[in-house]
């Protein structure tokens, strides 16, 4: 296929798809592992990040009673007035932003979420520096807006801070926006306050945006962590949001993005093209989520206990893993047994029924390591990891035989 543009007026040869998209867009991992999973019908599934609680019953009600009452007009662009009003004294209580709702959109999810910041963002070309390891649907948002991923580390021998050489190197070289994600989706790390306002640093001495990933943001499991919006001097940090996890409500694809009055009112714009506005009765819901939300500290409790209980088991199985410190994922170097991660990964499925997610979908930094998703009960996890030790003890005897 050519690359080549066709000049206008002269007849194209053959009938494809964009550039953008071809180069832009690839499968994860972790979806590749769940559609193969679905046809092992007593599979465990601890690929992708799906919370095990359903969405809190008050929520259910309020999205009931809208679609009931005939609420359910074409809602504005920016999202419900009320929603947008609650999210300000969420955003101040919970994350030290202090915002008006004028700066606050609601979207389609946290994923379309960054994808109107980087179509607010980017022009062709464009550098941005993605996490490694890091979620992958980074890298195909940012090449459907015309722009160029360069990853940086976060180092795993140095408590996954980011490599700020790279950083640095990046920032020199005129890279348009940094892309920060804390909680880690894969890593389930959370970074110190420091790392976090040295990210800021570099990115203001650079003239970069950051992109602040927070959709795991109540998912701390200590504490709620830092927000680089509510630092000083943080008018290049846009923050994204999402419903999904907190407050287990995936299905309804509901988050937002919190920009800076230079942005915020494109990033609603922008919206209008692609979906005109978002479902009325998940914002009800939402609005119902944040009126009454003791859910949201229940469920962490429940994932932090749970990733406790299932690295203690590890480790008493002489397994070497970090204790997650937000979200709900377990990362796991298996260099040691001598197997690639993507082999690994598919040999667990078929032979223990168990479906992960391989690393080296997150980067290259990925390579060697394994994720594992705990959003589930107990007795599957307990069973889960039973079965995971029993196949790398194999993989790792077959190694040496
Ligand atoms: N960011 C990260 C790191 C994620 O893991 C996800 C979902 O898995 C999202 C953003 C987007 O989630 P949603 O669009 O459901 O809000």
């Amino acid at each position: 296929m050519s690359d080549e543009p066709t000049p206008l007026g002269s007849r194209r040869e053959t009938l494809t798809p964009s550039r953008r998209m071809r180069d832009g867009v690839q499968r994860s991992g972790a979806r590749r592992m769940m559609d193969l999973a679905w046809s092992i019908p007593d599979a465990i599934h601890l690929e992708i990040g799906e919370p095990d609680f359903g969405a809190p019953p008050h929520v259910v009600d309020a999205a009931i009673e809208a679609m009931r009452g005939g609420r359910m007009g074409y809602p504005p662009t920016a999202g419900l007035p009320e929603l947008r009003e609650r999210l300000v004294s969420k955003l101040a209580g919970v994350n030290a932003i202090d915002t008006t709702v004028e700066l606050v959109t609601v979207t389609n999810g946290g994923c379309q979420g960054l994808y109107n910041v980087f179509s607010v963002l980017l022009d062709e070309g464009d550098v941005v520096a993605i996490p490694d390891p890091g979620w992958p649907n980074y890298r195909s948002m940012i090449g459907l807006n015309g722009g160029r991923c360069e990853p940086y580390r976060l180092v795993a021998n140095d408590d996954y801070r980011p490599d700020f050489e790279r950083l640095e190197q990046l920032g020199h070289s005129g890279c348009r926006a940094v892309v920060l994600n804390n909680p880690s989706n894969p890593l389930g790390t959370v970074m110190e306050p420091e790392v976090i306002a040295e990210v800021v640093d570099v990115a203001r001495r650079h003239n970069m945006w950051v992109v602040s990933d927070e959709c795991y943001d109540e998912l701390g499991h200590d504490a709620i962590p830092l927000s680089p919006a509510s630092l000083p001097d943080s008018e290049h940090v846009i923050s994204v949001f999402s419903f999904s996890k907190t407050h287990a409500m995936t299905g309804w694809r509901l988050g937002y993005v919190v920009a800076p009055d230079s942005l915020a009112e494109l990033v609603a714009r922008v919206q209008e093209p692609l979906v005109m506005g978002i479902n009325a009765a998940a914002q009800f819901g939402g609005i119902a989520a944040l009126e009454e939300s003791s859910h949201v500290e229940m469920m962490r409790d429940v994932y932090a206990r749970r990733c406790a209980r299932v690295v203690d088991q590890f480790r008493t199985a002489g397994i070497d893993v970090a204790t997650p410190a937000g979200a709900f994922y377990l990362w796991m170097d298996i260099r040691d047994a001598g197997v690639d991660d993507r082999a690994f990964i598919e040999s667990l499925l078929e032979e223990e029924h168990v479906a992960g997610a391989p690393g080296s979908s997150f980067g290259t930094a990925g390579i060697g390591c394994v994720r594992f998703s705990l959003a589930a009960a107990d007795d599957v996890l307990v069973d889960a990891a039973q079965r995971i030790v029993r196949h790398l003890d194999r993989v790792r005897l077959d190694a040496v035989t």
